[in-house]
């Protein structure tokens, strides 16, 4: 058996997978029992023989495709997860096969160079200087942005939170932290929020929580409140964070009026675009990410809105020092410290090993342009509103709050166990993978609009067999 026979069994067999998804000719979600997928797996046998290539292999993936939930179905509304674009997952597979890992950059000078000019485009679309791209522009010291890609949007987090404490408590990375740190939040920013809050050492309830409205934004006018708070109680804030957009309901905080705010009292503002920030690339909704040049860093995840398979996130920063002092290590970040062309990442970043995650990300943006990825994006948030629009004739159903983005929360008349045991029948039956929030006390219906197929035809589809659903179901 040799590579290009197993590729092309593993490429067929993909190329049926993908047919066999966006056609529906398969359940969008299928759980067996994890004992039943072992076994019928072969698991056992495969690693007590080996010979898993050619015939075996093809017959191996017969079985593990029919184990996946197809994110390529048009069913598909679950989760803030891509619809990869091929031309990522061949990104995937090359980034595998030659396995660069190009923290530093002997091993990956491609690898480096195109996380470089990647992480670049991403500054220039936020509004921020690009970092220069040879040693004497950098020796002129000029203020530019700079940034790392990191595996998920939590990291990004936690690398942006990181430099930010290390602006108010530069002693902590020698000294461990000081017991006065506290952060600016409001209760629906991510969980990777609250973790790296935990893991910073200013603890989950060092958070301050910021007032939001009926949309779940941050009320401006509310945020002196909050810093007063925590003032009184002897705190220091490490940054203050606000969504764009929110995880649960898709909504934007006004980042305007926000940025200014954090510039008045000099606080760290920190923006969490994981799902939202690739609004940047429509002229039609990059509006509502207004202000967002304001912050100090920002997370942006290529693998939720930017056709990118996981792992694929950016951690940026306006001014580039700050993600350069972040882990505080000797840093050879500068081109001529080194007798070497380029330059080391490692200093930037977690990870010691890493992945040549940019391949991915730029193998979609090569092959659809930035026009081709804003115009998707603006396919998915146009599809959210007209399923908004839908819903809300039906009197039956109700919304959580006019979308922002691509996420649609609703609910049908009933009580919150109600929505529950629809989305287990409807997940049950194979129907429509969705996903469920409470949100305001009140528990949604969500769905997430990530898949370049699925149709207004689809959500009315979906919203029918709801009500078929709910009128045949018995409460306790
Ligand atoms: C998804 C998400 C995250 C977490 O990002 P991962 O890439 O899943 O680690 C953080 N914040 C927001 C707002 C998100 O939507």
């Amino acid at each position: 058996m040799s590579f290009l026979s197993d590729a092309e069994i593993v490429v067929a067999a993909l190329e049926k997978y993908y047919q066999e998804s966006v056609s529906s000719q398969q359940p969008v979600i299928n759980q067996e029992p994890l004992e039943q997928i072992i076994e019928k797996l072969n698991l056992d046998a495969y690693i007590h023989d080996g010979g898993l290539t050619g015939k075996s292999l093809a017959d191996f993936l017969d079985q593990y495709l029919a184990t996946t939930t197809r994110v390529h179905h048009p069913e598909f509304v679950g989760h803030q997860v891509a619809v990869p674009y091929y031309t990522g997952a061949l990104g995937s597979l090359i980034d595998g096969f030659t396995n660069n890992p190009m923290g530093v950059y002997e091993l990956g000078p491609g690898a480096t160079s195109i996380e470089y000019f990647v992480v670049n485009w991403m500054l220039e679309k936020v509004g921020w200087q690009p970092a220069p791209l040879n040693s004497q522009v950098a020796a002129e010291n000029r203020l530019h942005g700079g940034g790392i890609l990191t595996h998920g949007g939590t990291l990004a987090n936690l690398t942006a939170l990181l430099a930010a404490r290390n602006q108010v408590a530069p002693e902590a990375w020698e000294m461990g932290i000081p017991h006065d740190l506290a952060l600016l939040a409001p209760a629906e920013a991510h969980y990777s929020i609250a973790r790296a809050a935990a893991i910073l050492g200013i603890g989950q309830k060092g958070i301050y929580q910021l007032e939001v409205d009926e949309n779940g934004t941050i009320l401006p006018e509310r945020l002196m409140l909050a810093l007063e708070r925590l003032q009184n109680d002897g705190k220091r804030p490490i940054a203050l964070v606000a969504n764009a957009g929110q995880t649960g309901v898709g909504t934007y905080d006004p980042l305007e009026e926000i940025g200014e705010f954090c510039h008045t009292h000099h606080i760290w503002f920190h923006v969490d675009g994981a799902h939202g920030a690739s609004a940047l690339l429509s002229e039609k909704y990059r509006h509502s990410l207004r202000g967002v040049e304001k912050a100090d860093s920002l997370t942006w995840d290529a693998h939720k809105m930017l056709r990118t398979p996981s792992l694929c996130a950016a951690s940026l920063f306006r001014d580039h020092h700050h993600i350069e002092s972040a882990f505080q290590q000797e840093a050879s970040y500068l081109f001529h410290e080194k007798n070497q062309p380029g330059i080391d990442l490692v200093h930037l970043t977690f990870e010691c090993t890493k992945a040549g995650l940019a391949l991915k990300l730029f193998l979609v943006l090569g092959a659809l342009g930035e026009r081709g990825l804003g115009e998707y994006i603006e396919r998915q948030w146009d599809l959210a509103l007209r399923t908004y629009e839908y819903i809300k004739q039906q009197p039956d159903f109700e919304c959580a709050v006019r979308p922002q983005s691509n996420i649609v929360c609703f609910r049908i008349t009933g009580s919150d166990q109600k929505q529950l045991h629809i989305r287990d029948a409807l997940i049950a039956q194979g129907h429509f993978y969705l996903t469920s929030t409470s949100f305001q006390g009140k528990r949604y219906l969500r769905l997430t609009l990530m898949n370049p197929d699925t149709t207004i035809e689809d959500m009315q589809r979906l919203i029918n067999m709801i009500r078929k659903i709910a009128e045949g179901i018995v409460l306790d």
